[in-house]
């Protein structure tokens, strides 16, 4: 298929492409334009009921009766079509969102590995026996939670449709997917490969839609068994609140700030490298990004003026030029957000020594550009140094000794991800282990793939995706104890 043959004016429910009850169509903009590029189906509450509806069939009939085998070979089969599909998937996501095409195909470039490896995991949900007495047997198996409502962000939206829904399918759940309203496109492109791959009616149901409508209903349905959800923290608070009463299973991948620890003894050119290249990916719109740039004073000016220079050397234009290293910000909000703290870190009296402002001159007039930015001169507690931006702007902050450095990384309310950058393998070791974040990673940064589990502690998320554990958080133990 080409990006011109996936059509995003239907939603996918029960295996069809069915007009919104509820909703309608809705422009989908270009973020280097501000201009529509395509036209979206929106749903509302009696779509996403319908697709629930199309969800549990399927959960109780085909997707239930078949072999764990089985379900592994359609997984693998999906893999495969998606492999053929990386370049109009990205195409699409990039134009969506605006995510430089270079990092979208390089990224979705790896999902048909994770699909892989999702599929490799869809026979190993097995038991285990429980030792009792003589007369006595137990054991336990392990089944799928069942209806799985999915709802995710803008910035990644196929990364987060493959971590929920590989590992969810393994299981053996059914799935009703919700994109994020600005950038839903993708999410249906991926309906057309469910339906090409030869998945049953209802196993997967994709439904673009308003999250506090589409998706709080999804929430709040009593036939929905688990949300499985990535975005802001805020938003977790509210569903929460809203799927209370169903008292359903919820896992969480949330906000981030996290620190990039850099010491005198490291390697300052490739920890330089790593760390700006990690503030200015997906034009800052990353969860794991790191953000804040902790840098021990014997190399604090150094470092800093390595970030003025690669702010400089950073290609900002059309997210569909190859060339390109830095598209623009995924949505007008988003823009308003990154530049009001800018404004907020002038204020703070940090020093800018690099960007800072929008770019609108000729080429760029419409889009929602913006400078890759650098404050230096950071204290901790700052907002720019404590608040989620979400933009390409890096906060520098100077440090003095390992204590130091643990309590700045440590002191903010999210714990999604840290680098750390040494040449001391003890000191690696030491600091390492008093990080409060989900994943740590030395002398390398945002090294992801499908085997290593991801997720967040403290206010960055509750659960973790990829890794056998990504299974576990869609499975249900049932404990049978058979006196005999
Ligand atoms: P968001 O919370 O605004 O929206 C996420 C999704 O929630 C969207 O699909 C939205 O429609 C839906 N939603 C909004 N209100 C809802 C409601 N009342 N009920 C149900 N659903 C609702 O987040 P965003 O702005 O799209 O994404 C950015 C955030 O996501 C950032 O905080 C980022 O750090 C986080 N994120 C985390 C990870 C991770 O793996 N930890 C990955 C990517 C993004």
């Amino acid at each position: 298929m080409s990006m011109a043959e996936f059509r995003f004016d239907r939603l996918f429910i029960g295996g069809e492409w069915v007009a919104p009850i509820d909703g309608g169509l809705r422009d989908s903009i270009d973020p280097a334009t501000g201009q529509p590029w395509t036209q979206v189906a929106f749903g509302g509450v009696r779509d996403v009921d319908r697709a629930v509806a199309a969800a549990r069939a399927a959960f109780e009939g085909p997707w239930r009766k078949m072999a764990p085998w089985e379900r592994a070979g359609l997984l693998r089969k999906f893999a495969e079509l998606y492999a053929t599909q990386v370049e109009a998937l990205a195409q699409v996501e990039s134009r969506d969102n605006g995510r430089a095409i270079r990092e979208s195909r390089g990224d979705i470039g790896l999902h048909p590995q994770y699909w892989h490896w999702f599929a490799s995991l869809a026979d190993k949900a097995d038991g285990r026996t429980i030792p009792m007495d003589d007369s006595v047997h137990a054991f336990t198996s392990r089944l799928p939670v069942g209806v799985v409502g999915t709802i995710t962000p803008w910035n990644v939206p196929l990364m987060a449709a493959t971590w929920k829904l590989g590992p969810a399918l393994a299981a053996g759940c059914t799935v009703v997917l919700k994109p994020a309203e600005q950038t839903p496109a993708s999410s249906l492109a991926l309906a057309h490969l469910f339906e090409q791959a030869g998945f049953p009616p209802g196993v997967v149901n994709v439904v673009p839609g308003d999250g506090p409508v589409a998706g709080a209903r999804l929430v709040a349905h009593p036939d929905v068994d688990k949300i499985a959800f990535t975005g802001e923290g805020a938003t977790a608070k509210t569903i929460l609140k809203t799927g209370a009463d169903t008292l359903k299973r919820f896992s969480f991948e949330l906000g981030g700030k996290a620190p990039h620890i850099i010491f005198a003894d490291a390697d300052i050119e490739n920890a330089v490298n790593a760390a700006t290249g990690s503030a200015w990916a997906l034009c800052g719109q990353s969860c794991a990004l790191g953000s804040r740039v902790l840098v021990e004073r014997p190399v604090y000016d150094r470092v800093v003026e390595a970030f003025r220079r690669n702010a400089g050397r950073v290609r900002v234009g059309n997210q569909m030029d190859p060339a390109t290293h830095m598209g623009p910000q995924a949505h007008a909000e988003q823009l308003a957000k990154t530049l009001s703290y800018v404004d907020i870190g002038r204020d703070e009296g940090a020093e800018l020594v690099a960007g800072g402002g929008r770019i609108d001159r000729e080429g760029f007039a419409g889009g929602y550009f913006v400078e890759p930015t650098v404050f230096a001169g950071v204290a901790p507690q700052m907002r720019i140094a404590q608040e989620e931006i979400f933009g390409p702007v890096a906060a520098i902050i100077p440090f003095d000794g390992e204590d130091e450095a643990v309590a700045i990384a440590n002191g903010t309310p999210y714990g999604l991800a840290a680098g750390l950058w040494t040449g001391d393998v003890g000191r690696a070791h030491r600091v390492a282990n008093r990080i409060e974040a989900g994943m740590v990673w030395v002398n390398t940064y945002r090294y992801i793939r499908w085997s290593t589990p991801y997720g967040g502690v403290k206010t960055s998320g509750w659960g973790r995706e990829n890794g056998v554990e990504a299974l576990d958080s869609y499975l249900e133990t049932r404990t049978t104890v058979i006196s005999t």
